[in-house]
């Protein structure tokens, strides 16, 4: 049997809500202009072209409490509040209407953007990495079981900073639904245990800095906090 040349990684996981086991993240997808509001402030026409999607290595995931510090390489670092669906079963060319079965559990996740690094790959035709898939820019609260909760179609998603609201919408909103999502998404990709979607942010992104506090939360599945911290150079 074959070793490692050096200690793997561990596996990056999310708090499960009331229970001490944690859910291993696999992949995280996530899903562009999900909510019409957002489209147009981005200034996109929101006119249900097929959702595009790009991602986050699995170990951008942090906890519900953390401390971020304030990225480099950016002077725009914003909030997107969205929510956040764990894959239980994998599958591929998964029909809409069985969609829903490979769901594991719902949570609230924070899609932590440099804008400028984003737009300026947009107008460039780059790829978006630099601007989303970067050190600590998936913070995420304890997942709920769907065999719990059951399947939110509609509930109150929040965020705020510093305790003033700024983004402020339903779920029932998204432009493309969680059956919706997960049924496209497979038609590209085979999905696997553990693998998050973020499903993209309702209107009112902003800038953040050393400091803030964000809180956001959905209707039913509870809220999450971090808190934005001055940048730390030179950590690995
Ligand atoms: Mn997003």
């Amino acid at each position: 049997m074959s070793e490692f040349a050096f200690t793997p990684p561990g596996i990056s996981s999310v708090a499960i809500a009331d229970e001490s086991e944690r859910f291993p993240v696999r992949r995280i997808f996530c899903v562009g202009r999900n909510y019409a509001a957002h489209a147009r402030e981005m200034g996109r026409d929101p006119d249900r072209e097929p959702p595009f999607f790009f991602t986050k290595p699995a170990d951008t995931v942090v906890d519900s409490g953390a401390v971020v510090p304030y990225p480099p390489q950016t002077k725009n670092f914003h909030y997107e509040i969205e929510l956040v669906v764990g894959i239980g079963k994998g599958g591929a060319e998964i029909p809409t209407d069985k969609a829903l079965d490979h769901v594991w559990g719902y949570g609230v996740g924070i899609d932590l953007t440099r804008r400028d690094l984003q737009l300026d790959a947009r107008e460039k035709g780059r790829p978006w990495d630099w601007g989303k898939a970067f050190d600590l820019s998936a913070p995420c609260a304890p997942l709920r079981r769907a065999s719990s909760i059951g399947h939110p179609g509609s509930g109150r998603i929040w965020l705020a900073v510093n305790g003033v609201v700024k983004q402020n919408a339903d779920l029932k909103d998204l432009i493309w639904s969680v059956p919706d999502i997960v049924a496209i998404l497979s038609q590209s990709m085979t999905l696997q245990p553990g693998d998050l979607i973020m499903t993209g942010t309702p209107a009112g992104v902003g800038a953040i800095v050393p400091g803030d506090i964000v809180t956001g939360g959905i209707e039913g599945l509870g809220d999450i906090d971090i808190t934005i911290s001055e940048r730390v150079g030179n950590v690995a």
